[in-house]
């Protein structure tokens, strides 16, 4: 299986992708992760990216395809979490996973008030999460972001699963919705 964990920063993409990705062995990649990784270690492409993610914007395209094509395994499931964030993302991993033969499944959006999300991130205390820089993170998500819920519809794809309630009911709901589609 091949599969995309969409929705809201806050939303509680990352610790609901990690627990589906261990219960239906898939190699999880967040992109917010390597990024991170790569602002650490201070590589080129850390270095490029630093100053958008401090701002709250995206890293520009043609960055985010030449990391996700570098990781992604041709011999192993996958869950995408954090990428694609636009419509041409999308377009590209379409174009990557045609190329080497593989199909995208499932596009798990949870869905998430945005008072809630507000809240969650405030809580969460990641340095890109001061009040600036989350309204900014939550207008990209909208401008750039959420068209991608119309794009995977379309593909027969979207499995819209809603994200309010405890770790364990969202990550239930989730299954559930995955499980009607397989
Ligand atoms: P995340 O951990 O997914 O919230 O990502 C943290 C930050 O990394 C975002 O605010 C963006 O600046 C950047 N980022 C992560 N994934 C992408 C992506 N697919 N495209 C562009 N920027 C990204």
């Amino acid at each position: 299986m091949n599969a995309i964990m969409l929705g809201p920063p806050g939303a509680g993409k990352g610790t609901q992708a990690e627990m589906f990705a261990r219960n239906w062995k898939l190699k999880h990649i967040s992109s917010g992760e390597l990024l991170r990784q790569a602002v650490k270690e201070k590589s080129e492409l850390g270095q490029k990216a630093q100053g958008y993610m401090e701002k709250g914007e995206l890293v520009p395209d043609s960055l985010m395809v030449a990391l996700i094509r570098d990781v992604i395994p041709r011999d192993h499931g996958v869950l995408l979490d954090g990428f694609p964030r636009t419509v041409c993302q999308a377009e590209e991993l379409d174009g990557m996973f045609s190329q080497v033969g593989i199909t995208l499944d499932h596009v798990i959006n949870l869905t998430v008030k945005n008072e809630e999300v507000v809240e969650r991130l405030s809580l969460r205390g990641r340095e890109d999460d001061d009040p600036q820089t989350i309204r900014n993170r939550l207008e990209v998500y909208e401008a750039q972001t959420a068209p991608l819920i119309r794009y995977y519809e379309t593909q027969g794809k979207l499995r819209s699963v809603d994200g309010m309630g405890s770790i364990e009911a969202i990550a239930g709901r989730i299954e559930t919705g995955i499980r009607a589609h397989a």
